[in-house]
């Protein structure tokens, strides 16, 4: 079986108007200004808020 019409440009175009990727959205982290992604944790130092720091350890493979 195939289609009955084939699909016009204009009806592909238009399914691929929504098909765009949209940019990362990053923010900088306050204490030493990497870009780090809206709440989550600094990769760098552990920064997550004021009140909470992370202390990064390395991990160790024993
Ligand atoms: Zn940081």
């Amino acid at each position: 079986m195939l289609p009955m019409r084939r699909t016009s440009k204009s009806k592909v175009r238009t399914r691929r108007s929504h098909q765009a990727l949209k940019a990362v959205n990053y923010t900088l982290c306050p204490k030493c200004s990497q870009s780090i992604l809206p709440h989550t944790a600094c990769n760098n130092c552990g920064y997550v808020n004021p009140n909470l720091t992370l202390k990064l350890g390395k991990e160790e493979t024993d």
